[in-house]
C-alpha cells in the first residue's frame, strides 16, 4: 500500500487555495467573480481531468519502458462532462495519440495503459471519500487565563505557562493535565 498526502490553504490576500504535495505546488481557484473567485488557478474539473490524462500519460511512459518501446509525442485530450444540481462529473473521454520511434504498434501501448491506469480505473470503480472536520485545527485556549494560542493546537504553551503560571503549578505537572483536559483552574 502507498499513500499520498497533499495539503492546501488558502492564499493570504486572494480566496484562492494553494496546494501542494512534497515540493510541488498548484492553485485552486473560482473563475473571476465567482464566489470570490480571480481565476487564478484551476477549477476541481478540471483538476480531475489532469488527473486522469496526467497519470495516463505517465502510464504510457511505464509500459513503454516495460515493453522496451521507445515514445515519441503524445497527445492527450481528456473531456469531462458535469451534470446536475450538485454538480456530478458523468463521463470522462480521453483520446490519445502516441507515437513510437521503432514502427512499434502505439495501439498496444494504449490498450495496455488503459489496463493499468491507476486514476481511471479507480474513478470507474468508485472510491469511497470521506469527509470529516480536523478534530485539532480548533485554536487552544489556556485554562488558567484564556489566552488563546494563535499557532498550530498547543504551540507557545510551554513558554506561556513558564512565564504566567508557573506559581501556580510547575509546568510539568500542569502540562499532562493541561493536554488531557483534565487540567481545572485554581
Ligand atoms: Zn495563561
Amino acid at each position: 500500500m502507498v499513500s499520498m498526502i497533499v495539503e492546501l490553504r488558502n492564499v493570504e490576500g486572494t480566496q484562492a487555495a494553494m496546494g501542494w504535495a512534497g515540493g510541488h505546488t498548484m492553485v485552486v481557484d473560482r473563475p473571476e467573480g465567482k464566489a470570490g473567485g480571480m481565476g487564478l488557478g484551476f477549477n476541481g474539473g478540471q483538476l480531475l481531468a489532469l488527473a486522469i490524462g496526467g497519470c495516463f500519460c505517465n502510464d504510457l511512459r511505464y509500459v513503454a519502458e516495460d515493453m522496451g518501446v521507445g515514445l515519441g509525442k503524445i497527445a492527450v485530450t481528456v473531456v469531462i462532462t458535469l451534470d446536475g444540481n450538485p454538480l456530478l462529473a458523468t463521463s470522462a473521454t480521453m483520446t490519445v495519440a502516441c507515437e513510437t520511434l521503432d514502427g512499434f504498434d502505439p495501439k498496444r501501448i494504449i490498450d495496455k495503459a488503459a489496463e493499468v491506469s491507476a486514476i481511471s480505473n479507480s474513478l470507474r470503480r468508485g472510491v469511497p471519500v470521506a469527509i470529516e472536520m480536523a478534530a485539532d485545527r480548533g485554536l487552544k485556549t489556556c485554562p488558567e487565563c484564556q489566552h488563546v494560542f494563535q499557532g498550530n493546537g498547543w504551540d507557545g504553551i510551554d513558554a506561556h505557562w513558564k512565564s504566567k503560571h508557573e506559581g501556580i503549578m510547575p509546568y510539568a505537572e500542569a502540562w499532562p493535565l493541561i493536554k488531557t483536559g483534565r487540567y481545572s483552574q485554581m
